[in-house]
C-alpha cells in the first residue's frame, strides 16, 4: 500500500484569482506517474475552496483541505465554517490543530479531538498536526509532548475512525523558518509516532498510517527526508505556494 501524501498549506496567502491559477496549473501539471508515487492535497484558504474544488474535479489522486473546521455542527458562530459545509462542497480533507492555530487561536488536544470527530462525523479527513516548541526539544520533553498531542487528540478515536487520519510531525521551530529537522530527527519521531500508534490500534493500523513531516520541506531537503523509512510525505507551507518548488517536492520520491 502507498501511503504516501504531499499537502500543501497556502495558509492566509493569495488572492483569489491567484489561488485558483496556482490550483489549475498544479491539475494541468500533474498526472498519473505523479499520482502513483503520492496522493497531493491543496490546503486552499475557505474562500479559495469552491475554485479549488472545481479545478481538481475528476482528477484522482488530486484532494483539497480546509485549513481548520468548527467542532459544532451549525449555529451561532458568527465567522466559523463547520465541518457539513465542507462536507457540501466536496472538500475531502481538513487541516486540524496547526501549530499556528494551536498558538494564535488557542486551540488545546481537548478541543481539537472534538474537531477531528466532526470532520470524521462528516467523512473528511484529519490531518492532525502535532509537534515541540525549540524549548521543549531543548529540555527533552520532544516525545512526552507529540505522545500527549497524539493520545489526547486522536488516540479517543474507534480504529476504524483512526484509519482515516492523517498525522503531520510539524517541530513548531521548523516551521517557517528555514530551519529543517535533519531526517535523522524526523525519522526519531516519526517511528516514535508510529509505535505509538502500533501500541494502541496494532500493527495494521500503524503500517497503514500516513506520518508526514512539516517544517521548511523544500525541494533540496524533500528527497532526504522522503526517503525515511517512516516518513510518507510532506505538508508543505511555503514551498507549496509556487508551482516548480511544490512540484518538485512532489516528485522526491
Ligand atoms: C506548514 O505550514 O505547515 C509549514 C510546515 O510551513 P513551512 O513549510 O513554510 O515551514
Amino acid at each position: 500500500m502507498n501511503r504516501n501524501i504531499v499537502a500543501g498549506n497556502w495558509k492566509m496567502n493569495l488572492r483569489l484569482q491567484e489561488g485558483l491559477d496556482l490550483a489549475h496549473i498544479l491539475a494541468s501539471e500533474l498526472g498519473p506517474a505523479d499520482f502513483a508515487q503520492a496522493q497531493v492535497i491543496l490546503g486552499a484558504p475557505y474562500i479559495h475552496l469552491p475554485g479549488v474544488v472545481e479545478a481538481v474535479q475528476g482528477i484522482a489522486g488530486l484532494h483539497v483541505a480546509a485549513q481548520n473546521i468548527h467542532q459544532e455542527d451549525r449555529g451561532a458562530y458568527t465567522g466559523e465554517i463547520s465541518a457539513e459545509m465542507l462536507q457540501s462542497l466536496g472538500c475531502g480533507y481538513a487541516i486540524i490543530g496547526h501549530s499556528e492555530r494551536r498558538q494564535y487561536f488557542g486551540e488545546t488536544n481537548a478541543l481539537l479531538f472534538t474537531k477531528v470527530q466532526k470532520a470524521l462525523e462528516y467523512g473528511i479527513k484529519p490531518i492532525y498536526c502535532l509537534g515541540e516548541t525549540l524549548e521543549e526539544r531543548e529540555n527533552g520533553t520532544t516525545f512526552s509532548v507529540v505522545d500527549r498531542q497524539l493520545r489526547e487528540g486522536v488516540f479517543g478515536l474507534n480504529a476504524e475512525q483512526f484509519g482515516s487520519v492523517v498525522i503531520a510531525y510539524e517541530p513548531i521551530w521548523a516551521i517557517g523558518t528555514g530551519k529543517t529537522a535533519t531526517p535523522e530527527q524526523a525519522q526519531e519521531v516519526h517511528k516514535f509516532l508510529r509505535g505509538q500508534v502500533a501500541q494502541h490500534f496494532g500493527d495494521d493500523a500503524a503500517t497503514q498510517v500516513t506520518l508526514l513531516y512539516g517544517g521548511s520541506v523544500k525541494p533540496k531537503n524533500a528527497p532526504e527526508l522522503f526517503a525515511c523509512p517512516d516518513i510518507d510525505g510532506g505538508l508543505v507551507g511555503g514551498a507549496s505556494l509556487k508551482v516548480e518548488d511544490f512540484l518538485a517536492i512532489i516528485r522526491s520520491f
